[in-house]
Order: structure tokens, then C-alpha cells, then sequence
């Protein structure tokens, strides 16, 4: 089964997939950790996007797709969830594609629904727990590109709610209710 997660930064995504990849050996597919990986081993990807992370921005479709594409064709049994991805309707075009291409359906988006302010105070405090730990502070979770990063899922993003509700394949869930709550929401629509 594949899934895709939507929501703005700070969601929970990245926490929810997680999970889902603990439980039920799922694959968590994140264009964001794949590009830091890029960045923090130097490749020439990694320094070209760098810039463009740190102010918020998203990268060009035709990167993240590239990046994509290498994943699922490392995993060919499919059994992703894709966080972070797609963030635009090229991207979401993109990976209809490659689902084609590789024999793979779509079981649904789950969209991750929270307000605003709940997402500056969540980021501002996963920078100050990464502090706390000793553990690096993500470049982009400061004020300034948060705000850049939500003007972006507006924009570009939130279109593809739309996207996969007239394909029938959207699915909602309350991202303010606590961890487990949300995770036993998203068990219940993959079961
Ligand atoms: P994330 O970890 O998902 O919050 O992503 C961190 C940053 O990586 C974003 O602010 C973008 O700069 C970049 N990024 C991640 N995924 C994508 C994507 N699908 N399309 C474009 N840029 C992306």
C-alpha cells in the first residue's frame, strides 16, 4: 500500500511516518531528508539546494522528482509513505507517472489538518529541543523561513487537497489531537 501525508510544516508528518514505518514496515520516502543528506555529504545536489532550503523555499520539481524516482526504483514492492512530497501539481503529475510506470496504485493522501499558530509554536520548539539535546537545529526552523515555508504550502501545496479530492483519494484527519490519537486515525483509514 501506498500513502501519501500532507500538511504544512510542522504537521507532524515526518513523526507520523515514523511510526508507520515501526509498525507495519512501511517505507518512509522524505524528499526533506533526502535532500539534508544530500547537503551534509556534500554532493553537488546538496550544495546547489542549500541556499534555497535554509530561506524556506522549495527546491525545483525536477530534483525532488529525480529523487523520488531513484527511491522507488530501489524498493520496487512499493509500501511507501511519502512525506514531504509531492508539494506542487507537477510533482503530484510526476508521481502518477512513475506509479504507472511501476505498476504501483495510490491507496490515498491523508491530509494532516492543524492552524498556524500551532505550527510556529511546534517548530520553534523542535529547534529548541534539538538544542536542549545537543542534537543540530534544522537551518529552516527559525521565524523568518517559517513563514517563507507556510507562504509556499499555501501557495503551491495546498492546491493538491483539491488534487486528490477529485480523484476521490483524500482522506482528513485532526493533526491537533495528540500523537497516538492521530496515529490510531491514520491506522483506521489504512485498515
Ligand atoms: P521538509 O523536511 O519536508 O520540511 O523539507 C525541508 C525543505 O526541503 C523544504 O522547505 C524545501 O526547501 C525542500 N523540500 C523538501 N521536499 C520538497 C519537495 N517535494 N519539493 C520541493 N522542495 C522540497
Amino acid at each position: 500500500m501506498n500513502i501519501i501525508l500532507l500538511g504544512p510544516p510542522g504537521a507532524g508528518k515526518g513523526t507520523q511516518a515514523k511510526m508507520l514505518v515501526e509498525e507495519r514496515g512501511m517505507i518512509q520516502l522524505s524528499t526533506g531528508d533526502m535532500l539534508r543528506a544530500a547537503r551534509t555529504s556534500g554532493t553537488e545536489m546538496g550544495n546547489k539546494v542549500a541556499a534555497v532550503m535554509d530561506a524556506g523555499e522549495l527546491v525545483t520539481d525536477e530534483i525532488v522528482i529525480g529523487l523520488i524516482r531513484e527511491q522507488m526504483e530501489a524498493n520496487p514492492d512499493g509500501g511507501f509513505i511519502f512525506d514531504g512530497f509531492p508539494r506542487t501539481l507537477a510533482q503530484a503529475d510526476a508521481l502518477e507517472d512513475l506509479m504507472k510506470e511501476m505498476g504501483q496504485t495510490l491507496a490515498c493522501a491523508v491530509e494532516l489538518r492543524v492552524r498556524d499558530e500551532v505550527l510556529v509554536e511546534r517548530i520553534v520548539n523542535r529547534a529548541r529541543e534539538a538544542a536542549a539535546a545537543g542534537q543540530p537545529v534544522r537551518a529552516d526552523d527559525n521565524e523568518e523561513s517559517l513563514k517563507t515555508r507556510l507562504m509556499e504550502y499555501y501557495k503551491k501545496t495546498s492546491p493538491l487537497l483539491g488534487y486528490y479530492h477529485a480523484k476521490g483519494k483524500l482522506k482528513r484527519v485532526d493533526g491537533l489531537a495528540e500523537m497516538k490519537v492521530v496515529k490510531a486515525s491514520i491506522g483506521a483509514i489504512l485498515d
